[in-house]
């Protein structure tokens, strides 16, 4: 008979890196041999492990179990455990009887996998959560004209324009989402030109002045620096980005509060920013500020909203963020609650 814990394959498998963590242990689950993996992960040395029992060198109840029940059932027997500092690396375990005695343990890491599907799960909810808010006001606004309560066709007209009002919610919402989706998944191809960075900080302050306007909000354009050369962007997606921070900027500022726009260089790079004056970012939601649906205060966002400035699903950053990546560039904030905020994106710079 092979002796299955010296054979060459099992040797091949002990000593690969970067692929499964593979251990035998005896019938009492004390460790005989262990793959390079599990070294690394147990931060001992192979001669430190054997004779160890697998509880001692990595600390897993679950692992201990899962390896417990294969020996006692003499079956196959497949499972979950925490492993690594504190717990923090997920795998799924799988545990072979050997028909000499003990087992040999073959661990997969799963992190990043368990990581993708809390991200997606998180999605659907914000998703969910997102939607059903406007859907419920047309729904009760809907319900409230159809069923006769409003007899005066000033009201009913009013209600109208709010239904009108969530639709179009709903539908930035949707578009906001196609958008990240695109270029997300690098489907949009970006279109770069050499762009001079005060005609793109002419053209956002243009179309952003109306909205400004509503809000007695005065937009000024920064004098350009010197020095700042070309930047190498897509038009489009360059000034969506820019737009979406000074949309940022009107919505959280207060009224008659001054913004402004303006491009530097900064190294290799053209630095678009945008200041304001308005209600600030508390320091403790500054890392997060720019992930998909992330907001600092659903009733801080829904009441500026409530001022037709429109879309707060928490994406626009996150939007921001994306084309800046696209671009191999980069955002940033700084910000102070109650004295206002500095949001930027870096686009590279056009070659001279
Ligand atoms: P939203 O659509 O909610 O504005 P964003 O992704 O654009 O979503 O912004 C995320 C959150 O960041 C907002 O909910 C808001 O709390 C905060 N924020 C963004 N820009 C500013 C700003 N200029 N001043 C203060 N808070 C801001």
């Amino acid at each position: 008979m092979i002796d299955r814990t010296s054979s060459a394959p099992l040797e091949a498998l002990l000593a690969r890196r970067g692929g499964d963590l593979i251990l035998l242990v005896d019938e009492s689950l004390r460790i005989v041999r262990a793959g390079a993996e599990a070294e690394i992960l147990a931060e001992r040395g192979a001669s430190s492990l054997v004779g160890m029992s697998l509880i001692a060198a990595f600390g897993s109840a679950s692992l201990d179990a899962v390896a417990r029940q294969a020996a006692t059932s003499g079956e196959d027997t497949s499972g979950a455990a925490d492993l690594g500092h504190l717990g923090t690396r997920q795998f799924s375990v799988d545990a072979v009887p050997l028909h000499g005695g003990g087992l040999v343990l073959s661990l997969h890491d799963v992190t990043a996998l368990r990581r993708m599907e809390r991200v997606r799960r998180d999605f659907v909810a914000n998703l969910g959560h997102e939607l059903r808010t406007p859907l419920t006001s047309i729904k009760l606004l809907a319900e409230t004209l159809t069923s006769g309560a409003v007899d005066d066709p000033a009201t009913s007209r009013d209600f109208v324009t709010q239904i009108e009002r969530e639709a179009d919610h709903l539908a930035q919402l949707v578009d906001e989402l196609l958008d990240l989706s695109m270029i997300e998944s690098g489907e949009t191809k970006l279109s770069l030109e050499a762009l001079d960075p005060d005609e793109v900080v002419a053209a956002c302050a243009v179309r952003i002045g109306v909205v400004a306007e509503r809000r007695e909000i005065h937009v000024r354009r920064l004098p350009p620096s010197s020095s700042a050369g070309q930047a190498l962007a897509d038009p489009i997606r360059l000034g969506q980005a820019l737009l979406n921070l000074a949309h940022n900027a009107v919505k959280y500022s207060h009224h008659g509060g001054e913004v402004r726009i303006g491009a530097d260089e900064i190294g290799d790079r053209v630095r678009f920013s945008v200041s304001d004056d308005g209600i600030g970012v508390p320091e403790a939601h500054q890392p997060r500020i720019f992930e998909r649906f992330y907001k600092v205060d659903r009733s801080r966002a829904r009441e500026r909203d409530a001022q037709e400035i429109g879309g707060s699903a928490g994406l626009g950053l996150a939007i921001v963020r994306h084309i800046a990546e696209a671009h191999g560039g980069a955002v940033g904030m700084r910000s102070e609650e109650g004295v206002g905020s500095t949001f930027w994106i870096e686009v590279p710079r056009a070659p001279d």
